[in-house]
């Protein structure tokens, strides 16, 4: 039996990002696994939720029932906070993604690039990273010995795939509680200057200063 598992950061992102892949897959015999990081309750979009505690249920309540119009051979909704992955414990994260690798033991990983995704959600970027490196590191048997020790054994994926996006919409900011320092902003505001439309030219031919000694024959 082959499996696959989805590595997110919302309740959603699974729907928008890989959910013709999930369903695909799915149709086909293979298992398909979700772990999402979050339960979503930052999100600027809150319904009738009145606080973040009843938009995380109604986020949870909502992943379930994706997952079952996915079906999902199993889903998990982890407990990080919502727009703050960039600040966890690096190796803490990694690990808990490790454990389930180890148990689920896929042979395809698929997650959010990280470059965030159409959003550029930093929560997007992380879940990115967090994955590559449980993907890493789930094969090497001197990370995370504490999980061989309990019996899981390492296990190496054959393949890890981003969900990435190569644009982001013009209109999509910031929220203003979460802007990146002025170093950033600038740095930023520069590339987007750059002409796309001129990255993947060949480079011009360098210029000669020297003229030609001889006319060709
Ligand atoms: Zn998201």
């Amino acid at each position: 039996m082959l499996r696959l598992l989805c590595v997110t950061a919302h309740p959603d992102d699974e729907a928008g990002a890989f959910g013709g892949t999930l369903l695909l897959y799915a149709s086909r015999g293979v298992e398909t696994h979700l772990v999402c990081l979050t339960s979503g309750q930052a999100a600027t979009h809150r319904g009738d939720a009145r606080d973040d505690d009843e938009l995380a249920a109604i986020r949870r309540r909502e992943l379930g029932r994706s997952a079952e119009i996915l079906r999902l051979t199993s889903w998990e909704c982890l407990h990080y906070p919502d727009g703050a992955l960039d600040r966890q414990d690096f190796y803490s994260v990694v690990g808990e993604l490790v454990r389930r690798i180890r148990t689920i033991r896929p042979h395809v990983v698929l997650t959010i690039g990280p470059e965030g995704a159409v959003t550029a959600h930093p929560d997007h970027s992380m879940v990115s990273v967090f994955t590559t490196m449980a993907y890493q590191w789930a094969a090497r048997s001197n990370r995370y010995t504490d999980q061989l020790d309990r019996g899981l054994q390492p296990h190496r994926a054959q393949k890890l795939y981003y969900g990435a996006s190569l644009f982001t919409p013009p209109s999509k900011r910031t929220p203003r509680r979460r802007r990146w320092p002025r170093y950033l902003r600038r740095r930023c505001a520069s590339g987007a200057r750059a002409n796309p439309s001129t990255w993947l030219r060949p480079p011009a031919p360098a210029r000669s200063s020297a003229r030609p000694t001889s006319s060709p024959g």
